[in-house]
């Protein structure tokens, strides 16, 4: 069997993202979104790529009943004459689903069978928000492409090389024991896939390499990885950890919860509200659009300004202390919306680091570009790189790979 077009989806509560992957191309064939899935009207947004990279879009609106509806007029659209890429969802030789919490069960890529449902079905504490639309995905792909494997690609499994020492919380041991309560991270599919990037940029084995990757989009992470495998990251328990968001406050002092309960009367529920959706860059200057923030920042507004130092601050602090993680380090990357595209915040993140090894070429840096770059300054020791990340691609070639070697080990 010949793996050739992968089709990927990222299943969540009400919306289905799509990709569907031509590996023998290298490329994506179509990708889109269905919107607004149980409501009283959805939104389907569906694009064919076409030979000179451009794309032919369809937009439908009007209700998508549920998941099953969504995936089934996505697949319609696939092999639609016009709009589709292929002939028959047969031609379909898998399908990546991403998964957000794999837990401590998958330190890897995995081909789903019942034993793997029921893993992520375990996992559903840890992740009530994500896991249980994941599932509905891998449900609704399994009766619509009934032939074709599927494959879970999680975003926890990267990080699952953490030692204990960093990854569990000074509480009661038995938390960690009985209730699986540690730090897990998320992001991982975009640290691994600019990780190996960087390695076959500098022309060195990832196996010999100490990286921190900084992912800075809407959510925002830092992994070390020291000889090409995760040893820390920033998100925790759950993605609330770490650096500052767009919307998520990241670290905050944990006895503030009892502050809050207490003096301001909020509840468990409302504090989850306010530290996920309410905090971060938009919490402090009222938007969670890096762009329009900076150029609030540019036109002299100080709470634009402060927020940028704030969110800067913070990244800069976990690559002194990643850097004392790791003894020694090869490579600095940015990467995601704000990591490949914002420079300012690169340089605001890289400042006075000089003495660490690390130096940006103020010209390189803020010269734009799409491809994966170097910005640091010839005598930086550590290099600076810009990768853009692409989480799609990676999940569809992981899913490509552990089909791969299933089919090997069987023949
Ligand atoms: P998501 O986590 O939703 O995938 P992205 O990786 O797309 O997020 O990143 C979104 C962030 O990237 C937003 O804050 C957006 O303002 C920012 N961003 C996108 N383009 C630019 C740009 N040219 N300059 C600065 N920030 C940008």
């Amino acid at each position: 069997m010949v793996i050739m077009k992968i089709f990927v989806i990222n299943t969540g509560s009400s919306s289905i993202k799509y990709e569907l992957f031509d590996m023998d191309h290298h490329k994506i064939a179509a990708e889109g979104m269905a919107e607004k899935i149980g409501e009283d009207s959805g939104i389907l947004t569906h694009k064919k790529i076409l030979a000179n990279g451009e794309s032919k879009k369809k937009v439908e609106e009007g209700v998508i009943a549920d998941h099953y509806d969504g995936l089934n007029r996505i697949v319609e659209l696939l092999i639609d004459p016009e709009h589709g890429v292929i002939q028959d969802k047969a031609e379909i030789s898998a399908v990546g689903h991403r998964v957000v919490h794999g837990g401590e069960e998958f330190q890897s890529t995995t081909i789903i069978d019942e034993n793997v449902i029921a893993a992520i079905k375990e996992n559903i504490p840890l992740a009530p928000l994500h896991n249980p639309s994941n599932l509905m995905g891998i449900e609704v792909a399994g009766s619509i492409f009934p032939d074709s494997p599927q494959v879970a690609v999680f975003d926890t499994a990267f990080h699952q090389t953490i030692p204990m020492k960093a990854f569990l919380y000074a509480i009661p041991f038995e938390m960690y024991e009985k209730d699986r309560v540690r730090r897990y991270g998320f992001h991982g599919t975009s640290h691994a896939y600019v990780s190996e990037k960087a390695a076959e940029y500098l022309g060195r084995p990832l196996g010999e390499l100490n990286l921190i990757t900084i992912h800075l989009g809407n959510g925002a992470s830092i992994a070390a990885i020291r000889n090409g495998k995760c040893v820390d990251t920033t998100m925790g328990m759950t993605p609330l950890a770490g650096l500052v968001m767009g919307t998520r406050s990241g670290d905050v002092d944990p006895a503030l919860h009892f502050f809050l309960a207490d003096h301001l009367g909020m509840s468990l529920k409302e504090i989850n509200t306010l530290l996920n959706n309410e905090s971060g860059l938009k919490g402090m200057c009222g938007t969670n659009d890096m762009r329009e923030i900076i150029k609030k920042k540019d036109a002299g507004d100080a709470q634009a300004k402060i927020a940028l130092e704030v969110y800067t601050y913070r990244i800069k602090k976990y690559i002194g202390a990643y850097f004392a993680a790791l003894e020694s380090l090869d490579g600095l990357v940015f990467t995601a919306g704000i990591g490949e595209n914002a420079p300012y915040i690169r340089e605001l993140c890289c400042r006075g680091l000089h003495k660490m090894g690390i130096e940006i070429d103020p010209e390189k840096n803020n010269r734009t570009g799409n491809g994966i770059r170097k910005i640091n300054s010839p005598v930086s020791e550590v290099k600076v790189l810009v990768i853009p990340t692409n989480e799609e691609l990676k999940i569809a070639q992981e899913t490509k790979r552990v089909i791969e070697s299933e089919i090997k080990a069987r023949s």
